[in-house]
């Protein structure tokens, strides 16, 4: 992938790469590597519809201001639910990054997207880059960025699966040919289990605890395969009863129980992938085996738990959660790789 003459011109041209993720947000410029890394969260007020705060500061804000402050995570479900929202996060995260390295003239910009946004919401997502003062603005599908990211062979013609667990979804793609073969998308990841979580606690304890708590417990003891050793957490809230504040303790045993449905249906979607898969492709996979992408990948156990139902060999990718920011990075560096991977999805020729 080594290119002299990229790299050379890459050193002025000061490219950038987004993973506009339903979680987080992480921006790459070409040459300085990872400049922000920030909740995908926009902050606006409850009446006035003004937007108060994005990213990180967005985040903090919300839950210790009153109420009137509200969250909004515009790519929530891996589409964009709120457009206006999305550009101004955009825009904002675009700024901060000339604000920070001195202005970058006319970047060209490659965004990693969920495969699930329309071409309406692509349109959009183009433009709202452009108005940000992007001189070319590329698309890709995320599964694409995230192979590319983890470093799968994925302009050859081999089959190579990512799975990429993020907040809002998990995305199954098997790659061959610089093309999308086969792809799943679920709306089940990080945030659901958060919110299985966030039930258990309430039907089992009686116990109402926030999202962000939820997620730290997860993060703390939730897992996808028995640990090593199980553990204990704490969970702190407010009794639905009486309103007082009051913690319990539970087991990691209990959270896995707690979230078991969302981690089958995860399982289920890399399954059912792998089934639509061509056979020459499957035993390609069975050869290099399943990478794992995403913050929710990081979930203990997933991979050993997609292993055993696989039957075939899991990895995480080196720094899951950076794989698709990278990979649009990269995919920068080489323009044959971005104009292969830019252009529509288009299946490999052997499997049309
Ligand atoms: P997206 O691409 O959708 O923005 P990310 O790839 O950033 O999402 O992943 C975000 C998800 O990863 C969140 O649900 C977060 O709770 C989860 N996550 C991050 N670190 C861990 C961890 N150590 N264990 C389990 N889940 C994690
Ligand atoms: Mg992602």
């Amino acid at each position: 992938m080594f290119n002299p003459l990229g790299t050379f011109l890459g050193m002025f041209a000061h490219d950038i790469g987004i993973d506009l993720g339903t979680a987080n947000t992480l921006v790459l410029v070409r040459g300085k590597g990872i400049v922000i890394d920030e909740p995908s969260v926009v902050a606006i007020h409850r009446k006035t519809k003004k937007v108060l705060a994005i990213g990180a500061e967005a985040k903090q804000m919300v839950g210790r201001t009153p109420a009137n402050v509200v969250a909004i995570r515009p790519l929530a479900d891996g589409v964009i639910s709120d457009f206006d929202a999305a550009e101004q996060m955009l825009s904002y995260f675009i700024g901060k990054v000339h604000r920070q390295l001195g202005s970058i003239p006319r970047p060209r910009v490659v965004l990693g997207v969920p495969c699930g946004v329309t071409e309406v919401e692509k349109m959009a997502v183009h433009d709202a880059a452009r108005n940000a003062g992007a001189r070319e603005a590329h698309l890709i599908e995320e599964p694409m960025a995230a192979a590319i990211g983890a470093g799968l062979p994925v302009t050859e013609p081999i089959g190579s699966m990512i799975v990429d667990v993020g907040g809002g979804t998990t995305e199954v793609a098997v790659i061959s040919l610089g093309g999308i073969v086969v792809s799943r998308s679920i709306r089940v990841a990080g945030n659901e289990i958060d919110q299985d979580i966030v039930t258990f606690a309430r039907q089992k304890y009686n116990l109402l605890i926030g999202d962000w708590l939820a997620e730290e417990v997860k993060i703390a003891a939730g897992s996808a395969y028995p640990l090593p050793q199980e553990r204990m957490v704490t969970l702190r809230g407010r009794d639905v009863i009486t309103g007082l504040p009051k913690a319990v303790e539970v087991s990691s045993v209990e959270i896995r129980e707690a979230i078991a449905g969302s981690v089958a249906q995860i399982v289920e979607v890399v399954r059912e992938t792998i089934e639509e898969t061509p056979p020459e492709l499957v035993a390609d996979l069975a050869d290099q085996g399943i990478a794992l992408s995403g913050g929710g990948s990081l979930l203990a156990g997933l991979d050993i738990r997609l292993s055993q139902e696989t039957k075939m060999r899991v990895w995480r990718a080196d720094q899951p959660r950076t794989c698709v920011v990278r990979g649009a990075g990269a995919a920068l560096e080489e323009i044959e790789v971005l104009e292969t991977v830019a252009a529509p999805i288009q299946h490999s020729r052997a499997f049309r």
